[in-house]
């Protein structure tokens, strides 16, 4: 027997499907966990009089927000080290801190609460990159948010694993573990050129092959990066995972901040996903992604958040709005990266990269039912002249009411309906007080 069908009435809907525009007094019929309809509010009240109806107000419906990179645990260290350069971050702070650390269960707790971040603020999606999978798996599927979950190798030590071989085992054993879960996709995930082997990244590479996931990967982030790559491999960075067969569409190449104009090209014609992070970007003072100019070459270039330690905001609209302004302040053109291109890159291009653009990134008929209603009818959110460019420019999280991933209402009014957050917030503030405390329970 089918589901009962769910009425969603918005005043503006932004499907962001292709070649698509605003509709206005419509609504989206939800059977099911995937979008039967989409048709006039008054048409959908004759046809359904008997059905479920949930009636918006001045809400713009859009497709739930795809966060295509962070490290979801790190929001247990959001704030532990501002204001530092990034190898200095990464050596003297969160690497050590993730040793003494990291377990099953940090990760856990960390997933939680970054999903539930996520959630009030529009997103459906995070393509997460991380230690112990099992966690980020398990928090995804109690929390109701999608992920992407990673078999992510960096080869030295950590309290997760010795060696590349381990890394790759354990990642393998929850892959086994949880594949086939609705929610989950699976990435191979080198953590950066110059923390894993030539014969680690080869390895990977097979793997995401032989699984059919997509690869995830920091790359280019900084100019020390290059450097360090020309001193120790004679060549880029970039040269030496083209060498290693790795750009290509399965790869979602993360920062990509430093690249001149043979490498922009080969991206395009090589067809690499770039995940553009511009407030880690700022914040680490690893500079700006030239998107000015990888959108003239044409490559997909889509948004993340990047970990809370090192964009203390896990706020999709907030790189949608960076990503819009950054590229005409650092080009000093006004019509590069619309308000629509900034959207896109957080929708339908996102669910390209991550290879689910068949089934996400859009409100159409027979995608699955990820939606996120957006309110405009705040003080600060009015007057509306174009909903679309009211979104990136005017609107924030903060106006962000009900969130629906898989036809499931995970947001209510702004509420979690999935999960106590108060007895999440005190098992963080328990783990958090430990840490400062400098010993573990
Ligand atoms: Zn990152």
């Amino acid at each position: 027997m089918k589901s009962a069908p769910t009425l969603l009435n918005a005043r503006w809907i932004l499907p962001m499907s292709e070649g698509s525009g605003l509709l206005e007094h419509h609504t989206v019929v939800v059977q099911g966990d995937r979008i039967h309809e989409i048709l006039p509010s008054a048409t959908a009240l004759e046809r359904y009089p008997t059905a479920e109806r949930i009636d918006l107000g001045q809400h713009v419906l859009i497709p739930g927000l795809i966060n295509a990179h962070t490290h979801s645990a790190m929001s247990l260290l959001r704030g532990v080290a501002d204001d530092v350069p990034l190898m200095e971050w990464l050596t003297q702070h969160i690497w050590p801190l993730e040793k003494q650390w990291v377990s099953d269960d940090w990760v856990y707790q960390g997933s939680m609460l970054s999903a539930c971040e996520a959630l009030r603020g529009g997103v459906t999606y995070l393509n997460d990159m991380y230690f112990f999978p099992k966690a980020t798996a398990r928090a995804a599927i109690d929390s109701g948010i999608r992920a992407g979950v990673s078999i992510n190798v960096i080869d030295f030590p950590t309290g997760y694993a010795a060696n590349a071989g381990e890394y790759i085992a354990r990642g393998l054993e929850a892959y086994e573990q949880y594949k086939g879960e609705a929610l989950l996709d699976w990435t191979s995930a080198p953590h950066a050129p110059y923390t894993v082997s030539d014969e680690t990244f080869v390895q990977l590479r097979e793997l995401a092959e032989r699984l059919d996931i997509q690869m995830h990967c920091h790359i280019h982030e900084t100019q020390h990066e290059v450097d360090e790559s020309l001193k120790q491999y004679g060549v880029r960075p970039l040269e030496r995972l083209n060498k290693l067969g790795l750009l290509n569409e399965r790869m979602m190449a993360v920062h990509m901040v430093h690249l001149n104009e043979a490498e922009i090209a080969m991206l395009a014609r090589q067809r690499v996903h770039l995940v553009h992070n511009p407030n880690s970007n700022l914040k680490l003072a690893s500079g700006i992604c030239p998107v000015t100019a990888l959108e003239a070459a044409g490559v997909n270039t889509v948004l993340g958040t990047d970990g809370a330690a090192s964009n203390n905001r896990q706020d999709m609209f907030g790189e949608i709005r960076a990503a819009a302004l950054l590229a005409k302040g650092s080009t000093c053109q006004a019509t590069t990266v619309s308000a629509r291109t900034a959207l896109e890159m957080a929708t339908i291009r996102a669910a390209k990269a991550m290879g689910r653009g068949d089934d996400l990134g859009s409100i159409e008929v027979g995608k699955l039912a990820d939606l996120a209603a957006v309110s405009l009818d705040a003080l600060e959110c009015r007057p509306v002249y174009n909903p679309e460019a009211q979104l990136v420019y005017v609107a924030g999280r903060e106006h962000v009411s009900d969130v629906w991933v898989g036809g499931r209402r995970v947001v209510k009014q702004r509420e979690i309906t999935t999960l106590d957050t108060q007895a999440l917030l005190n098992r963080a503030d328990q783990i958090v007080g430990q840490m400062k405390a400098g010993h573990a329970s």
